[in-house]
């Protein structure tokens, strides 16, 4: 089967690899129509996560179930299934407890399996013709229709970056009437947009500095902000107090609440500085949720932060040692929740919202490519040009199909 491999820094190829198949009783194997590239897949493509070569990246997957194995007993072949990114057994302490991010038996290494991802176990990814799923009745979500029909995009962001911006939402508290301010327009921020308008919020605020990016802000029934125009935290602030509604309705001392109660990280460690935007400040977006989440509010970090950082800034960065303003976050007493996305604990419900046409997450689509285009598509979302924001390989497609 062909797959994009990792073949060093800034280097992906389409080859020829061994197929994937069945090799346990629980296992499915998947003919993927659909693969995302993740902006995490960059880390390890810009050597900002150790990963070893020959690795067949690929985390966002979905596709027809090809075979399953003897004791696979809700998934049929011929089934049209989304992968949740985190490969769980089900059955393990965590994954009994809905914490399938953190499944204890599928990587030997620590806790918590993923397909095609540096330390996430021994799993190849899915940005390849076939994949293999471990425990299929427990990894395939059933999905209605058939490959490339108008939902295709919709259900393919089930795997991850959809439930991931819901999970964002969720760390953040964000209910009805809530008022968000969002870091980073990129897909997740973007989806964490959504999932917070889905989830009632009155205003949602989201903060990037990239042009493309800013128009899908509004795109997203949300309001932009750009930080390249001065402070984000001074922006929301102004714009709230300077809303006669908003002001007209605060009572005495409220002022003090003119920031927000629900901020999300949608950045993570590869943040820019506010006065220098070419620099790198792992701290940034912290320093900026220190400062917009109101007292008693809650804080939501989805953006990545890792242990280990070839490229960080300084040597404590380097061992993923970052200052937080933890001063100011403990005076305002701001809950602060954080980590990778348990996909399974949303993907049924949010599935049910993208059928009923109450969620439609595909709007931060902004490529799909056949599989041997991968080169190229790495490249350019890597370097942000020619609007590659979210890309999603077709391996069912042949070259020069579609663009
Ligand atoms: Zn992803
Ligand atoms: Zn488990």
């Amino acid at each position: 089967m062909k797959a994009v491999v990792f073949k060093g820094e800034r280097k992906v190829e389409v080859e020829d690899v061994e197929d994937a198949r069945i090799a346990s009783a629980t296992d499915v194997l998947v003919r993927i129509s659909s693969s995302g590239i993740c902006g995490s897949d960059l880390h390890m493509y810009e050597g900002r996560t150790p990963v070893e070569k020959g690795t067949v990246f690929g985390h966002e997957n979905m596709g027809v179930v090809e075979a399953i194995g003897d004791a696979v007993q809700q998934i049929q072949v011929g089934d049209r299934v989304v992968l949740p990114f985190n490969i769980a057994c089900g059955s393990c302490f965590n994954c009994a407890r809905g914490y399938t991010n953190a499944c204890l038996v599928l990587n030997p290494d620590s806790a918590g399996a993923g397909y095609g991802y540096s330390g996430m176990g021994p799993h190849r990814g899915g940005q390849a013709e076939l994949l293999r799923v471990p425990f299929g009745d427990v990894n395939c979500l059933k999905l209605p229709g058939e490959p490339g029909d108008n939902l295709e995009d919709d259900f393919l962001l089930l795997s991850d970056i959809f439930p991931t911006g819901y999970h964002a939402a969720e760390l953040a508290g964000v209910g009805p009437g809530s008022t968000v301010a969002i870091f980073g327009a990129g897909p997740v921020g973007l989806l964490a947009a959504h999932s917070s308008l889905i989830r009632g919020a009155a205003e949602v605020y989201v903060v990037d500095d990239i042009p493309e990016r800013l128009q899908r802000v509004k795109k997203a029934g949300a309001i932009p902000i750009d930080f390249s125009k001065g402070s984000p935290v001074e922006q929301i602030r102004d714009r709230r107090l300077a809303n006669p509604l908003v002001r007209g309705a605060m009572r005495r001392g409220e002022e003090k609440m003119s920031g927000v109660m629900c901020g999300i990280d949608a950045v993570g460690y590869q943040a820019r500085r506010e006065d220098e935007r070419d620099r790198e400040n792992p701290a940034q977006v912290l320093e900026w949720l220190a400062g917009i989440v109101n007292p008693t509010g809650k804080a939501g970090l989805i953006g990545v932060y890792f242990p280990e950082d070839p490229g960080g800034v300084d040597a404590n960065a380097k061992e993923g040692h970052i200052t937080l303003p933890l001063g100011r976050f403990w005076e305002k007493g701001i809950e602060i929740g954080m980590g990778q996305c348990p996909v399974k604990k949303y993907n049924l419900f949010l599935r049910d919202l993208i059928i009923a046409g109450r969620a439609r997450p595909s709007f931060i689509v902004s490529h799909r490519l056949p599989l041997v285009d991968a080169p190229v598509a790495y490249d350019k979302f890597d370097r942000r040009v020619e609007g590659f924001t979210k890309v999603i390989l077709k391996p069912m497609e042949r070259p020069g199909a579609r663009a």
